[in-house]
């Protein structure tokens, strides 16, 4: 049993002015709930690992799985990068010079197979004719000018955009997905209504610049997502987090 102390709860708590990609002002969560919530999920799950080191061929990696993860589980997305090594579909100019039909057999496994195939085959383009085959250059400068340079690649939304960011470039930025929003309605942290941009600033604003924590943090939540914080039947009863959760408190009954 931990014996932190719980921060008391005050919602949300800074603001940031409208600015340059950012047309409102967004309230963004407290800081001290937010260090309690990711201090209670290293604790009961441990660190994550999620490529903790890359070189230029894992970074490569990094980027075709967040393309290939697009709507399926990381473990589909893995067996595809595998099936793509082994037919010798690597690294970026072996994948754009087979038929599509071929790349799109070998991520079979993702589903969406003929679109996801012309995803990484468009995105492996803009590496080679665009960048030279180097992913360092394709990565190169800082998190807004990475991100952005991503997001006109076709195939990139920003989710996918900033999992490149993050894990292949190690930028600072933070990934909003489902389980984000989730967990951050449930713990009445949400900025807002659901919005890829606001959730992202907010959350980046509060828990601040360091990428190896901003790595974490989304592994963390996508773990607890999966495992504990489930969109149907939570395990509220056996989560980390219920002490200082509003709706698994309600849930429980516990709420006063
Ligand atoms: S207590 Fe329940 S609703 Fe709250 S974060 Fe945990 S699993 Fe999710």
């Amino acid at each position: 049993m931990r014996n932190r102390k719980l921060p008391s709860r005050s919602g949300l708590v800074a603001e940031l002015p409208p600015g340059p990609g950012r047309p409102e002002l967004v309230r963004s969560p407290d800081p001290a709930r937010l260090a309690w919530t990711y201090d209670a999920l290293l604790e009961a799950l441990g660190p994550q690992q999620w490529w903790p080191h890359a070189d230029e061929d894992g970074r490569f990696e990094i980027c075709l799985g967040a393309i290939l993860t697009q709507n399926t589980a990381w473990t589909a997305a893995a067996r595809a990068l595998s099936q793509l090594r082994a037919a010798g579909a690597w690294p970026a100019e072996a994948i754009l010079a087979l038929p599509q039909d071929v790349v799109a057999d070998l991520v079979r496994p993702t589903g969406h197979f003929n679109v996801k195939a012309r995803k990484i085959q468009e995105f492996c383009r803009v590496l080679v004719e665009e960048h030279g085959g180097s992913i360092d250059q394709l990565l190169s400068g800082d998190a807004e000018a990475v991100r952005t340079r991503l997001l006109g690649i076709w195939g990139v939304g920003p989710e996918t955009a900033d999992a490149m960011t993050l894990y292949a470039a190690r930028l600072p930025t933070f990934v909003v997905d489902a389980y984000a929003y989730r967990l951050a309605e449930r713990m009445e942290l949400a900025p807002g209504a659901r919005q890829y941009e606001r959730y992202r600033q907010a959350f980046l604003a509060a828990i601040g610049p360091d990428v190896a924590r901003l790595n974490e943090w989304h592994a963390l939540i996508v773990r607890h997502g999966q495992q504990i914080c489930r969109r149907t039947n939570p395990l509220c009863d056996a989560c980390p987090l219920l002490e200082d959760c509003p709706f698994g408190q309600r849930t429980l009954g516990l709420a006063g």
